[in-house]
C-alpha cells in the first residue's frame, strides 16, 4: 500500500514493446495503470484486470525494465520509442523509481528517437537530461481543458492544467521540441470553442504545435465516463470540431495535426515534405 494506493512491483520480460501507433516503432511503458485515473483513458482496456477494475488506484511497476532496456537498446533495430503509450511516465511514483531519466540516457546513447507524453510538470525534474539529448527527442503535454473543474471531472488525479502549461513553456524555452496534445475532445465536456481558443492562443504565443484528437469510447472507459455528461463522438460533431480547430489554429498561426495523421508529420520530419 502507498498512500491508500496500491503499487505492485513485478519483473518484466521485455522493455520495448510493439506500439499500435503508426508513428512509433516501439512503446516503453515502465508502469501498467496510471494514478492520474483519467476516465477516458484508452489504456483501461489494455491493462490487467486488477488495474482496469479499480482504474486510478493501482499501478504495476516493472522494476527491472532498465536492465532489460540496456540489452534491448544495443541489439534492437533503431527507431522511434514512445515514452509512454499506456501509462503516464511522470506519475508520482516515478519520483521513487526514477526510470525515465535512465531510459532517456540509454535510448539516446544507442541512437533511438524518443517521444515523451505526460500530464505532469514532474518532467521538469529531467530538464537537464532532456536538454542534453534534445536532438533525439520531443516532449508533449496533454491539456484537455484549462478549466480546473473540467479537468478534475475527467482526469481526477492529474496535475492542474495551469502547471502543465508552465512546464510546457519552460521546456520550449530550453529549446526542446515540444507539442501540446489537445484532447481527447469529448462532446459536451470540453468541446467549448472559447476554451479551445485559449489553448490555441497559448500555443501561438509560445510557438508550440498542437496534436489533437477526439474521444474514442473503448468499452473499458464507459463505466468511468458515466456521470460526466459526455456524449459519444458522432461524425457530424467531429467534422465540425475538426474544421473549427483547424480554423482557430490557422488564425493564431499554430501548426496542428490530427493525432491519427501524426505518422505523416513524422515521416515528413524525417525525410522532408512528403504529404
Ligand atoms: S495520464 Fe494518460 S495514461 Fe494516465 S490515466 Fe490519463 S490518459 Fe491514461
Amino acid at each position: 500500500m502507498n498512500n491508500g494506493r496500491n503499487v505492485i512491483e513485478i519483473e518484466a520480460k521485455h522493455a520495448l514493446g510493439k506500439s499500435g501507433m503508426k508513428e512509433l516503432d516501439y512503446a516503453f511503458n515502465p508502469y501498467l495503470g496510471c494514478f492520474h485515473g483519467c476516465r477516458y483513458c484508452y489504456a483501461i482496456d489494455m491493462s490487467p484486470d486488477a488495474v482496469r477494475e479499480n482504474w486510478g488506484t493501482g499501478v504495476i511497476a516493472r522494476t527491472n525494465i532498465i536492465q532489460l532496456l540496456e540489452r534491448e537498446a544495443r541489439i534492437y533495430r533503431k527507431g522511434v520509442v514512445g515514452v509512454s503509450t499506456i501509462t503516464d511516465p511522470y506519475q508520482y511514483i516515478e519520483m521513487k523509481y526514477r526510470i525515465i531519466p535512465a531510459a532517456i540516457e540509454i535510448l539516446s546513447r544507442n541512437g533511438f528517437y524518443i517521444t515523451i507524453q505526460t500530464k505532469s510538470p514532474m518532467v521538469l525534474r529531467d530538464i537537464a537530461i532532456l536538454e542534453k539529448n534534445k536532438k533525439n527527442l520531443d516532449v508533449g503535454i496533454t491539456i484537455t481543458s484549462l478549466k480546473p473543474e473540467v479537468s478534475r471531472l475527467v482526469e481526477p488525479y492529474a496535475p492542474a492544467p495551469a502547471k502543465r502549461l508552465e512546464a510546457l513553456q519552460k521546456l520550449s524555452r530550453s529549446g526542446i521540441n515540444t507539442w501540446l496534445y489537445l484532447g481527447p475532445l469529448i462532446q459536451n465536456v470540453n468541446d467549448n470553442l472559447d476554451g479551445i481558443e485559449k489553448i490555441v492562443e497559448f500555443c501561438g504565443k509560445t510557438g508550440i504545435r498542437i496534436i489533437y484528437d477526439s474521444f474514442q469510447d473503448f468499452s473499458g472507459t464507459l463505466p468511468y465516463m458515466a456521470g460526466t455528461g459526455y456524449m459519444r463522438s458522432d461524425q457530424a460533431w467531429w467534422d465540425r470540431m475538426d474544421y473549427d480547430i483547424k480554423r482557430i489554429c490557422s488564425e493564431y498561426g499554430v501548426s496542428c495535426t490530427l493525432e491519427r495523421d501524426e505518422w505523416k508529420y513524422e515521416l515528413s520530419r524525417k525525410y522532408g515534405k512528403l504529404f
